[in-house]
């Protein structure tokens, strides 16, 4: 049934390191080849061996109307037909940026760029400048990008290929990088007894990297306590839950505030964008105003500020998607949960606004040392079967899932019905 998809990616193999562009896909952590994918549609994905996947990933967020949502494609293509880029601004940059401060009552610029990697490496620059301190203060298991000062115990692909850190990053690089337990208050505080020169704290509010793993409200109150007290800033990752956990993203869910957050993949709506926002006080740090540089030949681009500005307005013109997303999430992961119950396997179930995880292991993982402690191999098994009867999973427990609006309670139904079987063979 993957014959089309081995020989791609034995083709890909040769050309392209690992026959993938981003590690992840590879599918390492559950074995197997990965499906290649030709094309999509709504709640859909077809492969070149015409396997036909209900779509719980989504490209790994940003697809919250699904596959070729009618809207956004009309948007791009009017874009397309009046050039691809200039290097030059456009309307559409403002348009987007205004939508974004619209909803945040702390935001007042908002500065885009190509990914999410690119956000965070920027926040961070900005942050440093703005404080003039140097060490970052991150948390094991929560994932960045792949900027050198932040491949340090990340989540999702350094997690899952097991890797501390990468060969590459000279170790004066990530010297400044201070590293601390996801919600460990007491780890928290003594990294900022050891340390007087924290710039800032970057986390993911909601971890999405390994797993579905939610901060406590606590765990963040002291987040902003200790920034208070130290003169640092605290910057909010909200690169995968920013307009995908709700209308205002993690930061809509918590009270806690940040002082900086970046955006990512989802407010362009499937196309390469990133984005960090703060204050004028603390933007306007940033060059040409400010000295902080930062800069980007594409930064901004038209088609993909289109992409976004559409899926946003849609997004903010009927809120209540949100909570259809919700209930649609938990119908899935209570149903799964349902189904291992009644075959006695551990299972341990989250969500947030659309956005799901499941883990097959005894109790509620706080960190990622306790989800490196779940049954990788009843995951792995899971999503093999999963995958087979047509329901595409992410491919490592590291990994966060995620519904879409054009995904049905009849195809969450159908979905607990394919695991109920498979679970039954465990
Ligand atoms: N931050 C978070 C929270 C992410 O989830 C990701 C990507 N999954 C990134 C940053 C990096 O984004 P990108 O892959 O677009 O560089």
């Amino acid at each position: 049934m993957f014959d089309n998809s081995v020989k791609a990616y034995t083709q890909a193999c040769e050309v392209i390191p690992g026959g993938v562009d981003s590690p992840v896909r590879a599918f390492k952590s559950v074995g197997g080849t990965p499906p290649f994918i030709e094309r999509g549609e709504g709640a859909y994905m077809y492969d070149v061996d015409g396997n036909k996947y209900l779509d719980f990933v989504q490209s790994w967020g940003p697809l919250i109307f699904g596959h070729c949502d009618k809207d956004i494609e009309e948007a791009v293509i009017k874009t397309v037909k009046n050039g691809l880029s200039f290097g030059a601004p456009t309307e559409l940059e403002t348009l987007l940026a205004e939508e974004i401060v619209e909803m945040y009552d702390y935001i007042d610029k908002v500065r885009f760029v190509s990914s999410g990697t690119e956000a965070v490496m920027s926040a961070i620059r900005l942050a440093r400048g703005v404080t003039g301190k140097n060490d970052i203060l991150k948390f094991e298991g929560c994932y960045h990008g792949h900027s050198d000062s932040l491949l340090v115990q990340a989540g999702s692909g350094l997690a899952t290929f097991g890797t501390p850190s990468s060969p590459g990053v000279p170790a004066d690089l990530t010297k400044h990088t201070l590293l601390c337990e996801y919600n460990n208050i007491e780890n928290l505080k003594k990294c900022f007894e050891d340390s007087d020169d924290i710039s800032c704290i970057i986390i993911e509010p909601i971890a999405g990297n390994m797993g579905l793993v939610p901060a406590s409200p606590e765990f963040l109150k002291a987040c902003r306590e200790l920034c208070d007290a130290n003169g640092a800033l605290l910057i909010f990752d909200e690169v995968m839950t920013g307009f995908r956990a709700s209308l205002t993203g993690a930061s809509g869910l918590l009270e806690t505030k940040a002082d900086i957050i970046t955006f990512g993949k989802v407010i362009g709506a499937g196309m390469p964008v990133g984005a960090f926002a703060s204050s004028k006080k603390i933007m306007d740090h940033l060059s040409p105003d400010g000295t902080v540089y930062q800069a980007g030949t594409l930064s901004g681009n038209p088609v993909a500020m289109s992409a976004g500005l559409t899926s946003l307005r849609k997004l903010k013109a009927n809120p209540s998607i949100y909570n259809e997303l919700n209930e649609k999430a938990l119908r899935l992961v209570n149903g799964l949960k349902e189904v291992a119950n009644s075959n006695n396997i551990p299972l341990q179930i989250n969500t947030r606004g659309s956005m799901f995880g499941f883990f097959f292991c005894e109790n509620e993982p706080t960190n990622i040392k306790e989800v490196g402690k779940c049954d990788f191999e009843r995951f792995a098994k899971f999503h093999h079967e999963m995958l087979k009867k047509g329901f595409y999973f992410a491919c490592s427990q590291y990994e966060a899932g995620f519904i879409s609006t054009v995904i049905t309670n009849e195809d969450i139904d159908a979905c607990i019905a394919a695991a109920s079987e498979v679970m039954k063979e465990f």
